[in-house]
């Protein structure tokens, strides 16, 4: 099958793929000498109060702030993850070239497979033949990927497996990939599965393709506090029709910020998507036990006035780079600048504080999409809808990351 699509580059980067900084963030895969908690939510010493939900129709509890283990490379922060109560862990086949998968099956191996959930994912487009036709993997190529992640994982099953980062509606309703669901459902690979996404362009169009497979039962959507209504909209008619919803990217960035209420800002956003009755729980990302206690720590706190405002002046201070992922700015670059993808590598530096992994994103980009031309470019026709100065953006990204 041959699709046209959206961005290739986009795409790519989407999955968390990063061939180049692949292996560049992991710590040795040794928990021997960390404390292993107990059942997650039932044993903890913590003071944390965790809250459960139902994702959808599947009949799992799953935690309202669980974890997005992608950049993670420290095992013992998965272990106060679980001391704090986080029962559902996220993770790809590709994300830090399966060393990803490696660390949380170690992991969840000592402390107890069956105690907590896991999601994985495969994307189901595998190259770009031209530039603007993709080609959907084979069936029995995705099988193979899913033993492998299973592998890793050491476990025999998956709680959710996910379609990775779908950008077009059709991918959702393809017929050999749904068969490729169904089998892996039928064969007790994975308990249940679904479909990720977080084009800005798409996504509302990938919720309603979705909608029309009945073998979904989750969707891992990106949703924050900045993303247009009509996504929220979309999400929420999945939901009604019990399909479980899970937010990802809830924290714009994650931009240093000066505190300035009762919550964080960090907080204060992931509260803002809790707050959503369609969202079953969040899947921020995290990479030190400090986060964990942040995060975990917004349970059950209510967004009102004072961290409305505490929002508000957070994205104050990041807008002038934050990039909202709309697409929007395509085209104005007469060089192929890729901008959302440059701005994502500047993010990594500037809000995780992961100087490696955004060198390794722009790196991936190649001479042909990154930001070099930018350097002497006299057109600087470059527009970002919301306001960020692409021009010196991209100038400033060369100079950091090349
Ligand atoms: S750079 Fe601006 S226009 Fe382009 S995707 Fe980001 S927010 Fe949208
Ligand atoms: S300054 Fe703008 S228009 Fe010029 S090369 Fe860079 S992104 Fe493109």
């Amino acid at each position: 099958m041959k699709q046209k699509r959206i961005d290739r580059r986009e795409f790519l980067r989407d999955l968390g793929v990063s061939v180049a900084g692949a292996g560049l963030m992991l710590k040795a895969l040794d928990v021997s000498g960390v404390h292993a908690a107990e059942h997650a939510g039932t044993q903890s010493s913590s003071p944390a109060t965790m809250e459960y939900r139902d994702l959808g129709k599947t009949g799992m509890k799953v935690s309202a702030v669980s974890f997005g283990v992608m950049t993670l490379t420290d095992p013992a922060v998965l272990l106060k993850a679980l001391d704090r109560g986080i029962n559902y862990f996220d993770t790809a086949w590709m994300y830090q070239n399966g060393k990803n998968e490696e660390l949380l099956g170690k992991v969840l191996k000592d402390y107890g497979r069956k105690k907590v959930f896991v999601a994985t994912k495969i994307a189901p487009v595998y190259s770009f033949i031209a530039k603007d036709t993709m080609h959907m993997e084979k069936p029995e190529k995705m099988e193979e990927k899913m033993g492998q992640s299973l592998k890793r994982l050491q476990t025999d099953y998956v709680d959710v497996l996910f379609l990775h980062n779908i950008v077009q509606p059709e991918w959702a309703t393809y017929e050999p990939m749904l068969k490729f669901l169904e089998k892996m459902k039928k064969e007790g690979k994975a308990r249940f599965v679904g479909i990720s996404f977080h084009d800005g362009k798409t996504l509302v169009d990938v919720v309603d393709a979705g909608l029309q497979a009945p073998c979904y039962d989750v969707f891992l959507a990106a949703l924050n506090f900045k993303s247009p209504p009509e996504h929220a909209a979309a999400l929420k008619k999945a939901r009604q029709k019990n399909i479980g919803i899970i937010a990802m990217k809830t924290q714009a960035g994650g931009y240093q910020d000066a505190r300035r209420g009762s919550l964080s800002p960090y907080q204060a956003a992931l509260s803002w998507v809790l707050q959503k009755d369609f969202v079953d729980c969040a899947i921020p990302g995290m990479v030190n036990i400090d986060q964990v206690v942040e995060n975990t720590g917004a349970v059950g706190k209510k967004l009102g006035w004072s961290e409305r405002k505490v929002l508000d002046a957070y994205y104050s201070s990041i807008k002038d780079r934050y990039c909202l992922r709309c697409g929007e700015c395509r085209g104005t670059c007469p060089y192929e600048t890729a901008m959302p993808i440059v701005n994502r590598a500047l993010m990594y530096h500037e809000g995780y504080g992961n100087t490696e992994l955004a060198r390794a994103t722009y790196r991936d980009l190649g001479c042909e999409e990154n930001a070099r031309s930018c350097a002497t470019c006299r057109d600087r026709t470059c527009r970002c809808v919301n306001g960020i100065n692409l021009a010196e953006r991209m100038r400033y990204a060369h100079r950091l990351l090349a």
